[in-house]
């Protein structure tokens, strides 16, 4: 990896940082969640970060993909346990980061949990290591507190401008051949919870990302699909970004759009057990000294 990309990778990493802790102060019962991702996205903005991708505020069973949606009023409440999830890159290079807050100790060690499992799957984490014992040392931290992993949420790799490559870092016990290389970028995000152990897609989404150029009935899809495709061809948005259409029409022009192939939608992951979630997550840039860009 070329210097001058380990520093881009850094910076945004020093950015995402911030703007977590940023997060730790504003995350507040009686909070606005629309007020909360607007301010984690400026202080990205005013760091001289770009935002990779919305900010995920997901609470309790919902345990990633979550956003504030257009007029959103929901707030905080006493015993809500939320998950933030922050993307910032410089030049493409991106820092994925995220942490759980909780109000007056609320499920603490639950949410030890996910930070300890990350903590000791960083510590194995170095040129040639197998990805299947990250998981490995994740589920056995994640278990030892007496929560389980879930199984269907993994990390992953990270390329320029590309949030996911293809190649999962797991949160579980997994047989592969993938070892880590100098030079690769990766996301390690153990969640823990006291469900089933893993989730399903819920009914709503307010993320989507620009996957190609399809013909749509709808003047205000059309209009909105160029927008997407020149502001965010290849990294997420979100529904709230978008300065029109608005209200029904907004509904319609996404659904027609995701129905033609035009977008991709994300939708709201929930815990199929309906169990409390939590979530920690670095991005850790393989170096013969491994560098943590977000911690
Ligand atoms: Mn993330
Ligand atoms: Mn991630």
């Amino acid at each position: 990896m070329e210097k001058e990309t380990i520093e881009k990778y850094i910076e945004a990493g020093k950015i995402a940082k911030k703007a977590i802790e940023l997060a730790k102060k504003i995350v507040k019962p009686g909070a606005s969640i629309l007020e909360t991702a607007q301010k984690i996205e400026s202080e990205i903005t005013k760091n001289n970060g770009q935002i990779a991708f919305p900010t995920n505020i997901s609470t309790n069973d919902f345990a990633a993909h979550d956003t504030a949606f257009p007029n959103d009023t929901r707030t905080f409440k006493d015993d809500d346990i939320i998950k933030i999830d922050i993307g910032v890159h410089i030049d493409g290079y991106i820092a994925d980061t995220a942490t759980t807050i909780s109000f007056n100790n609320n499920k603490a060690d639950m949410l030890k949990a996910s930070r300890e499992a990350l903590q000791n799957a960083i510590k194995i984490t170095r040129p040639g290591t197998n990805i299947g014992e990250i998981g490995k040392t994740i589920q056995e931290t994640i278990e030892s507190f007496g929560y389980k992993p879930v199984s269907n949420l993994s990390g992953h790799y990270l390329g320029q401008y590309t949030i996911h490559t293809g190649t999962s870092i797991p949160n579980i016990k997994t047989d592969t051949d993938v070892t880590l290389k100098e030079g690769d970028a990766i996301a390690i995000e153990p969640f823990a919870t006291d469900g089933a152990g893993a989730i399903r897609d819920g009914s709503r989404a307010a993320i989507y990302r620009f996957i190609q150029n399809r013909p749509v009935r709808l003047q205000a899809a059309r209009k909105l699909l160029t927008f997407a495709q020149k502001n965010y061809s290849t990294l997420p948005f979100a529904a709230r970004w978008l300065k029109e259409p608005k209200g029904f029409m907004l509904d319609t022009a996404l659904k027609q759009l995701v129905q033609a192939g035009a977008l991709h939608e994300y939708p709201v992951l929930k815990e199929i057990g309906n169990g409390t979630v939590t979530q920690a997550e670095h991005t850790v840039l393989i170096q013969e000294k491994p560098i943590v860009t977000t911690a």
